[in-house]
């Protein structure tokens, strides 16, 4: 039986989508490896959101020439952001590899006469289920709508369908992916949205708990915040990346709203869902952001307290209005160090707030182990270990916090 290697780095769509291909290629009759060595295909899901990610793809990519060459009958392919519309450019770069194909295409030269289920066999206890393909923002400094095209939503009935059948397969928790979930239907018939989507699936019978993943602020509904304050499957957490915390900024980065409605709109997902938990993304050193347009952004976490924060420093990327446009003029040990600051501070934040829960107690999906290590996440998505000799893998237990730190903390059962 041939084997095959899957490399991933990037987002959650690019995880799923790996976790998609490995079943797709078990059902041709692959069988999965532990390393490349081993493997007669290798497939590279890449990421070029920021420059950093792409440098690794390539270092990968240059990494498995030598393996090529001394076994002419590997095979490898390649596909996530990297993949651009430029095949022959791609081909005469890396001559060495055998495929190419698209974000969340399937694989030209796997042909099959049915329709082929490609949901993961063993699926995870909490697994991913992208709801739509796409970006149409085009927020000035963002490769990702150049690279993985329109937006394009799955049916719903299609969607319904397959979290049933995932339940069956043990799963208890759906992540719901999309790089903007809240335009979720409006490229289909009858334009169902994400909220009706949510109504449908909390009816499933087994499953546990819904989330999903990423919101924009100009398009969060309040339909969106009712479903999550009254449905009890969805869970009390949600990513919206707000970028920076200064309106000229926001402007720039064309993200279609303003500091007053972000915070707003985190006033009234507080209102109505209490024990919301909130994470946000943010970009330091974007083209022209001073000192003070700096400081702005982080009085802003300090104001809205975040439960965790991505910070990425910015990176001009090929093709976007940004690089077009603007001069990347903040040096990089400029951008370093206000990522470092916004890092530090974030960190104090996320300190305190769960502290808080030190003596509480949380119910926990269990995910995995690692010995008699059990860990899982709360309902609001903080991470939790604990110890326990019983198999607990995809039940819901109650742990009495013990023990917290800024990144996760530990519980006894209760
Ligand atoms: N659709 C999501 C995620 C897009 S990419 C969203 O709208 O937020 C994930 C994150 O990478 C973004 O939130 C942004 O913070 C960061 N990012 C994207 N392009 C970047 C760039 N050119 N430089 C630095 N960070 C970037
Ligand atoms: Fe990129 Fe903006 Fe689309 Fe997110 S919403 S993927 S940041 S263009």
């Amino acid at each position: 039986m041939p084997n095959y290697y899957i490399w991933t780095i990037g987002c959650q769509m690019n995880k799923a989508e790996s976790e998609r291909l490995g079943s797709l290629f078990e059902q041709f009759g692959y069988q999965a490896t532990a390393t490349p060595e081993e493997a007669d295909l290798i497939v590279l899901n890449s990421c070029v959101v920021r420059r950093s990610a792409e440098d690794r793809v390539i270092n990968k990519l240059c990494n498995l020439r030598p393996l090529k060459q001394r076994r002419p009958s590997l095979k490898v392919a390649l596909t996530g952001c990297l993949v651009n519309s430029d095949l022959k450019g791609l081909k005469r770069r890396f001559p060495y590899i055998d495929f190419f194909f698209k974000p969340g295409d399937q694989p030209g030269w796997l042909t099959h006469p049915e329709p082929i289920s490609i949901l993961p066999r063993q699926p995870q206890v909490s697994t991913f289920v992208p709801i739509i393909q796409g970006c149409d923002n085009f927020c000035s400094y963002c490769i990702v709508p150049y690279r993985r095209g329109r937006e394009k939503s799955r049916p719903l009935p299609e969607i319904v369908c397959e979290v049933r059948e995932l339940v069956r397969r043990r799963v208890k928790e759906v992540v719901l992916l999309g790089q903007n979930v809240d335009s979720y239907g409006h490229d289909l018939p009858n334009k169902p949205d994400l909220a009706r989507l949510l109504y449908e699936l909390n009816e499933i019978g087994g499953l546990a708990r819904i989330r999903f993943l990423t919101n924009h602020p100009k398009d969060l509904s309040q339909r969106l915040i009712e479903a999550i304050a009254s449905l009890d499957k969805v869970c009390e957490q949600i990513n919206l990346p707000v970028q920076s915390g200064d309106n000229q900024i926001l402007g720039s980065m064309r993200r279609g709203y303003t500091v007053e409605n972000y915070r707003q709109l985190v006033a009234r997902l507080r209102r109505h869902v209490p024990r919301i938990s909130l994470s946000t993304d943010i970009i330091v050193g974007f083209p022209g952001e001073s000192e003070k347009q700096f400081q702005a952004t982080a009085s802003l976490l300090c104001e809205l307290r975040f439960d965790s924060v991505h910070i990425a420093a910015y990176s001009p990327r090929p093709e976007t209005i940004a690089a077009r446009q603007f001069e990347d003029d903040i040096p990089d040990e400029e951008k370093e160090r206000r990522r470092q600051l916004v890092e530090k501070l974030q960190e104090n934040i996320a300190t305190e707030i769960n502290a808080n829960l030190l003596g509480k107690t949380v119910e926990v999906l269990v995910e995995d182990r690692k010995g008699n290590k059990w860990h899982g996440r709360s309902r609001n998505g903080k991470l939790v270990f604990f110890v326990s000799d019983d198999n607990l893998l995809g039940r819901l237990v109650p742990l009495r916090i013990d023990k917290t730190s800024p990144w996760s903390l530990q519980g006894k059962i209760e």
